[in-house]
């Protein structure tokens, strides 16, 4: 890709000063809101908080769509990212309708110039894990970087090379991470004769 040469994992990109104050203060709001969040659900307060402080950090992100099993590992996940290590995960792309799905990929082709070439940055329906609502496209750049090094014991795992933001829930690895794919088109690549 745009990368040079032997630079194969991207370097953090370091966080403005206005996101440094955001986690700050998203840290704070989420202590503040404990003793409410165990009130209303002693057993799951610190991810019950967590989310709702999220929430006001990254009000536009939507978690419906997800299966049971991404949402439950995805929300657990980020209470221990937040807790543990002051880190935020919030979600910029979840569940997509497979007509969303395939407006990106139209978009994608007309962009690239062809479908082979789309298919290196946007699957189309049949084959995305976002419209089977197992995918997750993550920020900020921290936070991505944060679940690579701990989404396993949630079944999270980073998927491709060229997407630092895009995470799965696969359960099935049993915690032992998937082999990086180049990009989304490679599996489709590597089926077709690795053509890409
Ligand atoms: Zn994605």
């Amino acid at each position: 890709m745009r990368r040079s040469e032997g630079d194969d994992e991207p370097r953090t990109l370091p966080p403005r000063a206005r996101d440094r104050v955001y986690t700050a203060v998203t840290r704070v709001l989420a202590v503040l809101l404990l003793p409410v969040a165990f009130v209303r659900q002693p057993g799951r307060a610190r991810e019950l908080a967590c989310g709702w402080a999220l929430r006001m950090r990254f009000p536009a992100e939507d978690l419906t769509g997800l299966t049971d099993g991404a949402r439950a590992a995805f929300t657990a996940a980020r209470a221990e990212a937040l807790w543990r290590h002051g880190q935020l995960v919030g979600l910029t792309s979840g569940y997509r309708d497979p007509r969303v799905q395939q407006r990106m990929f139209e978009e994608e082709v007309r962009r690239s110039g062809s479908v082979a070439a789309a298919r290196m940055f946007v699957a189309p329906p049949a084959e995305s894990n976002h419209v089977k609502g197992m995918a997750l496209d993550v920020r900020p750049h921290e936070g991505a970087r944060w679940l690579e090094a701990h989404g396993a014991r949630y079944d999270l795992y980073r998927i491709y090379d060229n997407e630092w933001w895009h995470f799965e829930h696969r359960p099935e690895c049993g915690g032992t991470p998937p082999r990086r794919l180049p990009h989304p088109g490679a599996a489709w690549a590597s089926r077709n004769g690795g053509r890409v």
